[in-house]
């Protein structure tokens, strides 16, 4: 008896052992493909599912049909242990933007039992098709631009070209305003008050023209057409072209004859995802009111899924043909930036900061009150993070950043070279305009954007950061009527009148003085020699660039015959236009590259160049924008089937 109840046991044991190894073993219960339309040359995203956990790698093969330019592994190892696996299907690229029908693709997967899924590769939609959605993503766009008000700054340079074809600066024109083109194109300046200003404002450009031409004409170039109607163009296909990551349709757009509402006359290219616009180069045509216009090539940039704003405008006009007055002095190049278009954000970011460190305060019973002298300090670092803040917040300063820390570590360097004893501890930030200045706000140190752009090397910034430490060394206190929230409850139009960080003359004097000091004992002071060289230049160039280095914030770098840190030309070699291998000062625009949306700054990782002529040299000058585009990160469920 025994022996039976054992056998049936072990029977039983056995086709349990056997069920649960039966169990054990996966089959392929399902294949899902995602998205499950694509336009040609996208890829989708295949995912294989077993019955249970894999007990070992298991290989589930695949194959596609029609398999004509599709491109999948010929398996997919689901690992020990996991459920799933992923594989990536390419669909062949499409040869032409234009034409076609859509296709159905089944990708068949087999591990035991075989299953299978299918996707459509969208046609390319017909031309006409496509013109359409351009209109309407263009129109959308034209609505979305009224509820943005990012900054805009504009830096004109006016040039002459000489006998030998020497083209040159020969003045400048600076604005910087928040755009807002709620009752159509327009912009509120931020200017500081001074006499004159109206005529400044208008210069070189004569008569009725100025009026059209700035600074409205400039925020106009953000729109392609305000009011885009596809009844008043023709479209014609030129090719497709990759600008940076993205592949895009390229077309040739006129107004047509008939219909006088067409405006813009030129090229633009529209990524053929969801067909956004995200350049277009031309001149608004002689049918608009604006008879003569200058010519632009606009940028925009992905900055939310979808949505593509504008970023940079490069505008030039150089057309020899328009020689009678007053078109003569039109010849001009002129960059236009725009930013600080994620307002709320970037103001939430700060708030957020503050309640933090408010808290970790409220934390820190166990340190002992503050005495006079630290009360003191802190109402003085209060007085500058104030100021900080409201200059970021209305989109003037970037936050802080991977540049703040590069700065940082130079005066380190002059900090511990020197043996300076600075409480608290010395910070350094980036003003995102374009004018050349620096100054400090208690112990941070603020450089602008356009003065990192054409320092030409580490020395030279040294030079820079060693004259604000000074002020900071020198104990050249901030106003500590900043402490005081209430001070900036004003509008930020306001902000260059009511914000100032200028130091007296004898506080420059000493700081320049002070400055040759840390110089001398720091691991720079054998390689003064191009921050010489950038003076010389910058003093050079000062009396056509005015606008240039004329500082919003601080002093200038130049007054007069007067310029910054002057005793540093005498170690520097003579400064010599024509040597290419000579480089005083760089372009501007060479080294930082500003997030348009989030306002953070990096540094550009350009390819080196060799220069090929005195000409490619262009110190402090304006080029044209090539920004390498590239999509946010792809939308894993498929855009395309949404704009379909
Ligand atoms: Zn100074």
């Amino acid at each position: 008896m025994r022996v039976v109840k054992a056998v049936i046991l072990s029977l039983i044991m056995c086709f349990a052992a056997v069920a649960a190894r039966s169990a054990e073993i996966p089959a392929l219960v399902s294949i899902s493909l995602n998205p499950q339309s694509v336009v040609a040359g996208n890829s989708v995203q295949g995912t294989v599912m077993l019955s249970t956990e894999a007990p070992f790698d298991i290989k589930v093969s695949l194959a596609a049909d029609p398999a004509q330019g599709i491109k999948l592994p010929a398996s997919v190892t689901v690992p020990a242990g996991a459920l799933t696996a992923s594989f990536v299907v390419t669909t062949p690229v499409s040869k032409a933007a234009v034409g076609g029908s859509d296709a159905s693709v089944t990708v068949y997967g087999n591990y035991q039992v075989t299953r299978k899924a299918s996707f459509k590769i969208l046609a390319p939609v017909s031309f006409d098709e496509m013109v359409d959605r351009v209109v309407a993503r263009e129109r959308a766009f034209n609505a979305t631009m009224k509820r943005m008000h990012p900054l805009v700054e504009t830096y004109i340079q006016n040039l002459h070209e000489d006998k030998e074809h020497n083209v040159m600066p020969v003045s400048d024109q600076y604005f910087l305003g928040r755009l807002d083109m709620t009752k159509g194109p327009g912009d509120e300046l931020f200017e500081k008050d001074h006499p004159g200003f109206a005529h400044h404002f208008f210069n070189p450009f004569s008569g009725v023209f100025s009026r059209r031409f700035m600074p409205q004409g400039f925020a106009q170039m953000v729109m392609l057409d305000a009011n885009f109607q596809k009844q008043n163009y023709y479209f014609n296909f030129v090719r497709q072209e990759f600008l940076g990551d993205v592949r895009c349709i390229v077309l040739d757009v006129q107004p047509r004859e008939h219909a006088p509402g067409g405006l813009f006359t030129g090229r633009i290219w529209v990524e053929d995802r969801d067909f956004n616009i995200v350049r277009f180069n031309g001149t608004y045509s002689s049918h608009s009111r604006y008879r003569y216009y200058l010519h632009f090539d606009s940028w925009r940039l992905n900055m939310q899924p979808g949505v593509w704003l504008p970023a940079y405008i490069y505008s030039e006009e150089s057309d020899a043909r328009r020689s009678t007055p007053p078109f003569r002095s039109l010849y001009f190049k002129a960059q236009t930036r725009l930013w600080g278009y994620d307002v709320e954000h970037i103001r939430h970011n700060q708030e957020f900061t503050q309640v933090e460190v408010d808290q970790v305060k409220d934390q820190s019973e166990a340190a002992s009150e503050a005495g006079p002298v630290e009360a003191e300090r802190m109402w003085e670092r209060l007085a500058e993070d104030n100021a900080l803040d409201h200059l970021q917040n209305i989109g003037l300063l970037a936050p802080s950043g991977d540049v703040d820390r590069i700065l940082q570590t130079v005066v380190n360097n002059l900090i511990i070279t020197n043996k300076l004893d600075i409480v608290p501890e010395v910070r350094c930030r980036v003003l995102l305009t374009s004018p050349l200045e620096s100054f400090t706000i208690g112990h941070t140190i603020v450089v602008s954007r356009g003065l990192l752009d054409v320092l030409p090397d580490e020395p030279s910034l040294a030079m820079v950061l060693a004259h604000e430490l000074s002020h900071i060394a020198l104990d050249h206190r901030i106003n500590t009527k900043f402490a005081f929230n209430d001070r900036f409850f004003f509008p930020d139009q306001d902000t260059f009148q009511r914000v100032e960080f200028v130091r007296s003359p004898e506080d420059e004097a000493a700081a320049d003085a002070k400055a040759m000091q840390l110089l001398a004992n720091s691991p720079y002071k054998n390689k003064l020699a191009t921050a010489g060289l950038f003076l010389k230049a910058l003093q050079a160039r000062a009396p056509e660039l005015r606008n240039l280095i004329t500082p919003h914030l601080g002093n200038s770098l130049e007054t007069g015959k007067a310029i910054r840190m002057f005793a540093l030309e005498n170690s520097a070699p003579q400064l010599e236009p024509q040597r290419i291998d000579q480089i005083a000062a760089l372009p501007l625009g060479a080294r930082i590259k500003v997030d348009p949306w989030s306002n953070q700054v990096e540094l550009m990782h350009a390819r080196p160049v060799a220069l090929l002529s005195p000409h490619e040299k262009m110190p402090f000058e304006v080029t044209p924008f090539f920004p390498d585009l590239t999509r946010l990160s792809s939308p894993v469920q498929g855009e395309t089937v949404a704009a379909k």
